[in-house]
């Protein structure tokens, strides 16, 4: 594996790459690597001839008062993490080299960016996109993969490509969870160990709003409440948010009939962790249907 830190020298290896006919493979990241980013490598590399993971924490997508700072960060572990998968590059430059003196662009997805985090963290979609072109530029990639455990930064990021026509598919990975369903984090690190105790009930609350949902419950509102009631049973949880959205527009849903998303935020001590979990009723009702057919004596 080749650790690259130069834009320039990045583009020209991938530029080569393109010309011997190679199919690019792309998984962005902010480094101290899990298992989740790891399931995205092994699934970039089942479909690419050459895998490219970046590594890079970019300071345009935290707030002022945000862990840029404190971060976790060990590019020597995630080296080690990342060369028995066979990725072939990591690059992994530094912030003078992504924004030298006098960058003044920026890209913004209106729409899908202005709820769930969008809400909370203003600017922090502008900078996730403002950085994936980028690294979509140096990378050239034929295809990136992302995880589901940010739902809105994928969706944001398809939206984007859609709308800028950047001739790249984008991939998603189902969120891999920790044996009692934590969703991994690099974050997770910050828990002590009572908060990674009280940080499971996320994955239960989730749990918890599918069966509500499947048992009949239709009140998002009602829901909502539900799950947070349950989520700050726990000490340390404070819910930030709670949103039954539709998955497609990520606008809340008034009533629920269809697929929804249930996607939260809540602080976990001084942690802010986030979770989702994709509701399939459509699914279900077909599920329904059959199992009453099948009820339905033949004569
Ligand atoms: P990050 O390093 O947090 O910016 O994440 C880099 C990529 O890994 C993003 O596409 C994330 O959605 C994805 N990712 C992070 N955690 C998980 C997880 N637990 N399961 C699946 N994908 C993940």
């Amino acid at each position: 594996m080749e650790v690259i830190k130069e834009i320039s020298v990045m583009q020209k290896i991938a530029e080569e790459l393109r010309r011997e006919g190679f199919i690019i493979g792309f998984v962005p990241t902010m480094g101290y690597l899990h298992e989740g980013h790891l399931a995205l490598v092994k699934m970039a590399k089942d479909k690419a001839d050459k895998v490219v993971v970046s590594v890079f924490v970019n300071p345009l997508q935290f707030g002022p008062k945000e862990d840029y700072e404190i971060y976790p960060r060990d590019l020597e572990r995630d080296l080690n993490l990342l060369k028995p998968l066979g990725v072939d590059y990591l690059f992994s430059p530094s912030v003078e080299e992504m924004y030298p003196r006098g960058f003044q662009t920026f890209v913004e997805v209106t729409e899908l960016t202005k709820g769930l985090c969008g809400a909370f963290r203003p600017g922090h979609f502008r900078g996730v996109t403002t950085v994936v072109l980028k690294l979509f530029n140096i990378v050239k990639p034929h295809f990136a993969v992302f995880g589901q455990k940010d739902y809105q930064q994928f969706k944001v990021i398809e939206r984007m490509v859609r709308d800028l026509d950047l001739d790249i598919q984008i991939l998603a990975h189902p969120t891999v969870r920790d044996h009692d369903g934590l969703a991994l984090s690099s974050r997770n690190s910050y828990l002590s160990e009572e908060e990674r105790r009280s940080a499971i009930s996320i994955y239960q609350a989730l749990k918890y709003a599918e069966r509500l949902v499947f048992g009949g419950e239709r009140d998002p509102h009602r829901l909502g409440a539900l799950i947070k009631e349950y989520i700050e049973k726990f000490p340390h949880n404070r819910v930030q948010y709670i949103e039954i959205v539709d998955p497609e527009t990520l606008e809340p849903v008034e009533k629920i009939e269809k697929d929804v998303l249930i996607a939260l935020a809540v602080f976990v001590g001084k942690t802010r962790l986030i979770d989702n979990r994709l509701i399939r009723l459509v699914d279900e009702y077909i599920a329904m249907e059959a199992r009453d057919e099948e009820k339905i004596p033949q004569s």
